[in-house]
């Protein structure tokens, strides 16, 4: 995919290590990975095996020093093993790691959800985004007795079979519209519109809103690169699902906890019309571990068991190890985290204009709050034809001109630049010189 003289790096010899156990991997994992965006497929070359993560900075098993822009796709708002999540979490584990009775902590974790998010009454614990979003779905769906969900195109809400229709993130890297094994009768269920679109809503509920169970939304696009809703677009779904009936599922397992203290909704404001019904969270949620969510209004979630028919359940959900860690992950995320947050965001984002300006690279930043991505492309981008026209050879070439450098972004260039709180003036100026340098490179 590289042309240069120099793309000996995509065999992976600058990472024998990580080569090595990545041709390991390949004999007893699908492509060596547990999640398909690991594998680098749309970058090319090896990806790095991670041995130790310490603030802002990973290692990689040749001794290889990283700035992390990875975060673990979100969760590591503190940076690696923050002390006091560590300490939580070996005190949770020293007394137990899983009881399946309740516990203290779940309910410590649901109150701190509840406190910080104003329209959730109840919350659920699961142990990831795709079972909150799965969850939500099917509460939707026996709480309206319809069927019928509306996406939007380029919304990833984890690999839920009826939410596979033209999702984003690895799914979008991959270019499949749809995966293989999802039955047509499951996505046949499912309506996908283009995102920001608020006629093309209104004329699917104008024809079929009797049948629509409810429209699920990420709070803030951030799977397709980062495209917040168009002033007025979640006013207007809180409109038209109200009108028919229908419930509004926000999704905030990217956004929650991350471009505010109170996730996007904090930012934009409860929609005219009133709160989503439902929302999903995970990701910052579990501070690294797996816990996730889903909750809202005390009549829907009234139709959960056991307090109602609408079956849910999981043999790990609330497990108190990562309930520890996510507690005290949210208990730590203060204004100075979201104000440390948004500043490197700043300097980041005024050093990539800086150098693409400077070298002609076509470029376009979006943010949401403290999250951003960065477009290969000019333009504004509202929704997934936009995120799809970009140059992402030349992103290519760019991510491996900067994991040389020593920073390691997301190996795609549909995804958010994930940054923490422990991003210090040293891996930020670091990171800047490997913008400098790795733009002129490309250029
Ligand atoms: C990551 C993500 C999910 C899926 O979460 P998993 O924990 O990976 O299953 C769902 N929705 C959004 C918006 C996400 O970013």
């Amino acid at each position: 995919m590289t042309t240069g003289t120099d793309t000996a790096y995509l065999q992976g010899a600058d990472a024998p290590a990580s080569a090595a156990l990545l041709e390991r991997a390949r004999e007893v994992i699908p492509g060596g990975v547990n999640s398909p965006v690991r594998a680098f497929r749309s970058v090319g070359g090896t990806p790095r095996f991670m041995v130790r993560g310490q603030g802002p900075w990973m290692w990689d098993a040749d001794g290889t020093r990283y700035v992390d822009l990875v975060c673990s796709w979100g969760p590591m708002i503190l940076g690696h093993a923050d002390p006091d999540v560590l300490r939580a979490v070996i005190e949770a584990a020293s007394s137990g790691f899983s009881f399946g009775t309740p516990t203290e902590r779940e309910v410590l974790l649901a109150e701190e959800l509840v406190r910080r998010i104003g329209p959730l009454d109840r919350v659920r614990l699961v142990s990831s985004g795709t079972e909150a979003t799965m969850s939500a779905i099917r509460l939707a769906r026996g709480f309206t007795g319809r069927s019928v969900v509306v996406k939007f195109a380029g919304c990833y809400h984890g690999h839920v079979d009826a939410l596979l229709a033209s999702a984003g993130s690895g799914v979008a890297t991959f270019g499949l519209p749809d995966s293989p094994g999802v039955p047509a009768s499951a996505a046949g269920e499912t309506i996908v519109l283009p995102y920001n679109d608020v006629p093309a809503v209104e004329a699917v509920f104008a024809e079929r809103g009797q049948q629509i169970a409810a429209v699920i939304t990420e709070a803030a696009a951030g799977n397709m690169g980062v495209v917040p809703p168009a002033p007025g677009f979640t006013d207007a779904l809180r409109r038209i699902t109200s009108a028919h009936g229908a419930l509004l599922i926000s999704d905030e397992v990217m956004t929650g906890f991350r471009c505010s203290s109170t996730g996007w909704l904090g930012l934009e404001g409860i929609p005219a019309g009133g709160a989503p019904d439902l929302f999903t969270f995970g990701k910052v949620m579990g501070g690294g571990f797996p816990a996730a969510a889903f909750g809202g209004r005390a009549d829907v979630m009234a139709m959960l068991a056991p307090e109602g028919p609408v079956y849910q359940a999981g043999t790990l959900s609330g497990n108190p190890v990562a309930a520890a860690a996510g507690l005290t992950t949210l208990q730590k995320c203060t204004d100075e985290v979201y104000a440390r947050l948004a500043a490197v965001s700043d300097t980041l984002t005024a050093a990539v204009e800086e150098s693409f300006t400077r070298h002609g690279i076509p470029h376009r930043i979006q943010r949401a709050g403290s999250m951003f991505s960065v477009f290969f492309r000019e333009g504004e981008v509202v929704n997934y034809d936009d995120a799809r026209d970009q140059h992402f050879e030349r992103f290519g070439r760019f991510f491996h001109a900067m994991l040389r450098r020593g920073v390691h972004l997301p190996p795609s260039s549909f995804e958010a630049w994930f940054l923490s709180a422990a991003h210090d003036d040293e891996a930020v100026e670091h990171t800047v010189q490997a913008i400098a340098e790795s733009a002129a490179e490309i250029a």
